[in-house]
C-alpha cells in the first residue's frame, strides 16, 4: 500500500546502497546541508538582522504588513501563527531538510534511510554554532539565537528518527534483526537515545519545571551523542565530528579564560529579591553597553562537587548588571532563587561580561569618539554650531568618524551634542527619539542602567516597571539614577498608600476603585477621577496578579487621550514641581504583610537569603532589613508609584508618537511635526518598545508593538 500510493520501495539490491552513484548522491546532500544551514546561520541571519534595522527594510516591512496584509488579508493577519517566529523557523527548515532528504532519491527508502543520518549530522555544527557565548555572529545576542538552535535541533531529531525507523524497517523486512546488536548500530541506538532525550528535556513544561536538570542531560547527551556518531557512521564523518568537537572544546575554553572568582556582598532588599555587589575588575572584559549580563556560580566548599558543578556540568546563572558600565562596583538585582544560593561574602565564580545587542544602542570606540569630539568642534567653530566653552587640544585621530558623527549629529537633534557632554562616558550613539519600556520583576536590572543612558542621552523615555512586592521598590535608593519617567506598578497582593495620600483616602471612601498614584509633591493635587489614570488604569486595588498575566491589554486602542487633559495636567504639575525633589515615603497596610512568615527573627534574615555560616559578622545586609524598615519605604522622588495592572492603552500609544518640541530655534526642524520630509513612517521607525522579564510580558508586549508597527526589542529573563 505504501509503495502504491507514494511510490517509495525498498532497493533489493542492497548491495546498491553503495554503489558508487548513490554514495555520491548522499554525500552530495549532506554537504549541501551542511553548507546551507551555515550559510543561513553564519551570513544570512545576521545579514537579514541588520538590513531588519535599516529604515528602507522597516518601511517595506511596515508597508507590507499594516498596508497590505491587515487591509487586504485580515484573517491572516489575525491568525497567532502567522506571528509565531518558531513556526517560520519550523516551516522554513522543515522544507528544506525536506527537500534535502527526498530529492532526487527515486523513492528507494534505504537511499531515504541513509540520506537522513548523514543530513542529521550535517545539521549539527549548525545548530552548536547557534549555542555559542557570546555568539560570534555579528550584532547578534547568543540568547535571540536560541530559537533557531531549538527548532533546528528537533527536525534533527525528526530526521534522525526517520534514519531509526526506516533502519529498523528494513531490517525487519529482510530477517536481518540480528544487525542491530553490532558494536557500530548500537552507538547509532544510544545516539538517537541520546537526541530522543534531549528533545523530551527541552520541552517548555520540563525545562521550566527544572532547569538545572534539562541542562545537565543537555550537556551531558550533547557531548555523548557526538562521540556515539563517530563511533557509528560509515564512512567516517570525521570532519563533521572535527567540527562540532571545536565548537564544544572552544566554548569550554572561553568559559575558564573568562572565569574570575571572588566575594560578593549580598543586601537582602525583600523577601523576594537581593542586591549582590562586587568590584568591576573581576570581570573577565570590561562592560561596553548597558545592561550586559554575567554568569555566576557559588563556589562550593567540596571539591568534589565543586568540580562537578562548575568544571564538568558547569551550570551558570545569567544576570544583568544594574550598575552603569563606568561604575567600579558591580551591581546585581537577583532574585532570591532555588538552585542559586545567596551567601554573603563567598566566593563566586564570575564568566563575562556578555554584551547585550540592544539594537538602537551602539557605542565607538573611545579614542575614536575622542578625536570625532574634538574634529566636531573645530569643524563647527565656523559654522556658529559652536555651543561649548571648553578647549581641547588633542590631536585628531579618525577624520572618517568625525564625518559620520558630524553628519549623525543634526540627524538626531534631542540628542546631546554640547561638547562636555560628548566626552562622557554615558554619551552613546542612539537610534531612537523616544524609548517605551515595560520590564516585571527583576528585569528592572535591564531598565535601570538603559534608563539612565538614555535620559542622559536627550532621548524620552518611559519605563513601566510592574512588580509584585511593593518591597522591591527599595532598591531603587541604591542607585543613584536619574529616574525620570519612571512608573511602577504594584501588581501584588498587598495594595499600600502614600503616606501623604493615605489619611486623605481614608475619609474619600467613595472611590475605592480608583488607582493612587504618586509623583513626588504632584500626588497632593492629584485627584483619584483624574482622567489621566482613570483613562490609563483598571482598578486593582489588592488584586492578585498572575505572575504570568501582568500586562492586561483589554483597552488596547480602545480610547482616545483628551489633549485638554493632558494639557491640564502639565500646568499643574508645574504649578506645584519643587526646586528640590524630596523622597517619598510609603508605608504598607495595617494587615501583616505576607512576608512575617518569611522573616526569621532569630537572626532577622528572611529565609530565602542564607547568610554565610562562616561568617557571622558579615550576615546578609537583611540583618539590617528589621520589621519596622518594612513598614515604611522611602523611594527617590519623581518615580510614579500605581497599584494594580498597567494597561498597554492608546494613551501610551500616543505618547510614543508625540513629537517634541524644545521651542523656536534657527536649527529646530523637530517643530514641525508635519514636515514634508517625515513621513508618518519616518516617525514610526524613531521610535522603539522594549520589554523585558517573564516570556509572557513579552510576548504581549510584542504584540501590542508589532500591531502599532513600531519597532520591537526584548531581553527574556527564561529562556
Ligand atoms: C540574559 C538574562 C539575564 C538575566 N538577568 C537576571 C537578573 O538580573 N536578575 C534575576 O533575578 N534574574 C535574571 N535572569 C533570570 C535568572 O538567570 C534565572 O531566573 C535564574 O537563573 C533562575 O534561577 P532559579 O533558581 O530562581 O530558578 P530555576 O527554577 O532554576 O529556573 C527558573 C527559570 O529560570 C530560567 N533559568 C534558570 N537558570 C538559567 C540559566 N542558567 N540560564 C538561563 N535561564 C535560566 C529558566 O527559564 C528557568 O525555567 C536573567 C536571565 C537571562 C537569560
Amino acid at each position: 500500500m505504501f509503495n502504491r500510493h507514494w511510490d517509495f520501495n525498498w532497493n533489493n539490491v542492497y548491495s546498491s546502497l553503495y554503489n558508487a552513484q548513490d554514495c555520491l548522491k548522499i554525500r552530495c546532500a549532506a554537504r549541501t546541508t551542511f553548507l546551507v544551514s551555515l550559510t543561513f546561520v553564519c551570513i544570512l541571519l545576521p545579514l537579514f538582522h541588520s538590513l531588519a534595522l535599516t529604515k528602507k527594510f522597516y518601511k517595506l516591512n511596515h508597508n507590507f504588513n499594516h498596508h497590505f496584509v491587515y487591509q487586504h488579508l485580515n484573517w491572516l493577519h489575525d491568525l497567532t501563527l502567522y506571528h509565531n517566529k518558531s513556526v517560520h523557523i519550523t516551516l522554513f527548515w522543515s522544507c528544506f531538510v525536506g527537500f534535502a532528504t527526498f530529492y532526487n532519491t527515486n523513492g528507494e527508502l534505504n537511499h531515504i534511510a541513509k540520506r537522513s543520518g548523514r543530513i542529521s549530522i550535517a545539521l549539527l555544527p549548525a545548530i552548536l554554532i547557534l549555542t555559542l557565548r557570546p555568539s560570534p555572529l555579528p550584532n547578534l545576542l547568543y540568547l535571540s539565537l536560541l530559537p533557531y538552535h531549538k527548532w533546528i535541533s528537533r527536525i534533527l531529531i525528526v530526521e534522525s528518527f526517520l534514519h531509526c525507523g526506516l533502519y529498523v524497517w528494513w531490517f525487519a523486512s529482510c530477517n536481518t534483526m540480528s544487525k542491530l546488536w553490532k558494536f557500530t548500530n548500537i552507538c547509532g541506538i544510544l545516539a538517537f537515545i541520546a537526541f530522543f532525550v534531549i528533545g523530551i528535556t527541552s520541552v517548555n513544561k520540563f525545562r521550566r519545571m527544572n532547569f538545572k536538570l534539562f541542562y545537565c542531560i543537555h550537556y551531558v547527551c550533547t557531548w555523548t551523542s557526538i562521540v556515539l556518531l563517530y563511533l557509528h557512521s560509515k564512512p567516517s564523518i570525521l570532519y563533521y565530528f572535527c567540527f562540532c568537537v571545536v565548537i564544544l572544546l572552544y566554548q569550554v575554553y572561553y568559559r575558564l579564560s573568562h572565569t574570575k572568582k571572588t566575594k560578593i556582598t549580598i543586601t537582602c532588599i525583600s523577601p523576594t529579591i537581593s542586591l549582590l555587589e562586587f568590584p568591576k575588575e573581576y570581570l573577565s572584559n570590561k562592560p561596553i553597553l548597558p545592561a550586559t549580563h554575567v554568569r555566576l556560580n557559588l563556589v562550593r566548599r567540596n571539591p568534589f562537587a565543586n568540580l562537578v558543578n562548575n568544571f564538568i556540568i558547569p551550570f551558570q546563572h545569567p544576570f544583568t548588571i544594574a550598575s552603569l558600565p563606568n561604575d567600579d562596583a558591580v551591581q546585581l538585582i537577583v532574585r532570591n532563587g532555588r538552585t542559586l544560593p545567596l551567601e554573603t561574602n563567598s566566593s563566586y565564580y564570575i564568566t563575562g561580561c556578555f554584551e547585550p545587542m540592544i539594537d538602537f544602542i551602539s557605542k565607538r570606540r573611545e579614542n575614536n569618539l575622542w578625536a570625532t569630539i574634538i574634529n566636531y568642534f573645530d569643524n563647527n567653530s565656523n559654522t556658529g554650531n559652536n555651543d561649548t566653552y571648553l578647549t581641547y587640544s588633542s590631536n585628531i585621530q579618525d577624520a572618517n568618524t568625525l564625518n559620520i558623527m558630524s553628519q549623525a549629529l543634526p540627524s538626531l537633534p534631542f540628542q546631546v551634542n554640547s561638547l562636555p557632554l560628548l566626552s562622557s562616558p554615558l554619551r552613546y550613539k542612539i537610534n531612537a527619539t523616544r524609548v517605551f519600556m515595560v520590564v516585571g520583576g527583576t528585569a528592572i536590572s535591564f531598565a535601570l542602567p538603559v534608563l539612565r543612558i538614555l535620559n542622559f542621552n536627550g532621548v524620552h523615555t518611559r519605563l513601566i516597571w510592574v512588580t509584585r512586592d511593593y518591597q522591591d521598590l527599595q532598591v531603587l535608593n541604591h542607585f543613584k539614577n536619574n529616574f525620570e519617567g519612571l512608573e511602577v506598578y504594584v501588581s501584588g497582593k498587598n495594595s499600600i498608600d502614600y503616606v501623604e495620600e493615605y489619611n486623605r483616602l481614608q475619609e474619600n471612601k467613595k472611590a475605592p476603585n480608583t488607582e493612587t498614584m504618586a509623583n513626588g509633591n504632584l500626588v497632593e493635587t492629584e485627584s483619584e477621577n483624574d482622567p489621566l489614570l482613570s483613562g490609563n488604569v483598571k482598578t486593582t486595588f489588592g488584586a492578585i496578579a498572575d505572575k504570568d498575566d501582568e500586562i492586561d491589554f483589554t483597552e488596547t486602542f480602545s480610547r482616545k487621550k483628551s489633549i485638554k487633559d493632558l494639557k491640564k495636567l502639565a500646568k499643574r504639575k508645574k504649578a506645584n514641581e519643587n526646586v528640590f525633589r524630596e523622597q517619598t515615603v510609603i508605608e504598607p497596610p495595617n494587615s501583616t504583610y505576607a512576608t512575617d512568615e518569611d522573616f526569621d527573627s532569630s537572626n532577622h534574615s528572611y529565609s530565602n537569603v542564607s547568610p554565610n555560616k562562616d561568617t557571622e559578622a558579615n550576615t546578609v545586609a537583611s540583618s539590617n532589613v528589621t520589621r519596622s524598615i518594612l513598614r515604611k519605604i522611602r523611594i527617590p522622588a519623581g518615580i510614579k508609584v500605581s497599584f494594580g495592572r498597567p494597561v498597554l492603552n492608546n494613551s501610551h500609544y500616543n505618547w510614543c508618537l508625540e513629537k517634541e518640541c524644545i521651542g523656536p530655534s534657527e536649527h529646530n526642524l523637530c517643530c514641525h511635526p508635519n514636515s514634508e520630509n517625515s513621513s508618518h513612517v519616518d516617525d514610526l521607525a524613531n521610535v522603539w518598545v522594549v520589554a523585558a522579564g517573564p516570556n509572557s510580558l513579552i510576548e504581549n508586549t510584542n504584540r501590542w508593538a508589532t500591531d502599532g508597527g513600531l519597532h520591537f526589542y526584548a531581553e527574556a529573563f527564561a529562556v
